[in-house]
């Protein structure tokens, strides 16, 4: 039977490197891996965490920076003028 991944990452082992371990994403969410360790003892492996990094990353919404940070510094603006303001207004 061919069971279909959502997604797929090849990591290449480091004491073999012409070899490949393959972590898949299955339909139900689970991580699976073709390395020893994790056919041994069915619990993620340093690939299927790092897979799941990936995915968390890739999934996390990138805020702009010059949208939250812009407000701050009118505020700071308006401020600063205003104790300018009082400084020459307390000269003249
Ligand atoms: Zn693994």
């Amino acid at each position: 039977m061919n069971q279909k991944y959502l997604k797929q990452w090849n990591f290449p082992s480091k004491s073999n490197p012409s070899k490949t371990y393959t972590v898949s994403l299955k339909p139900d969410g689970e991580y699976i891996c073709s390395c020893w360790p994790y056919l041994r003892t069915r619990q993620p492996c340093k690939h299927i965490k790092a897979a799941m990094n990936a995915t968390q990353k890739a999934q996390t919404p990138t805020i702009s920076r010059l949208d939250v940070r812009a407000p701050e510094e009118e505020s700071q603006r308006i401020s600063l003028q205003e104790v300018l303001e009082r400084l020459l207004g307390a000269k003249i």
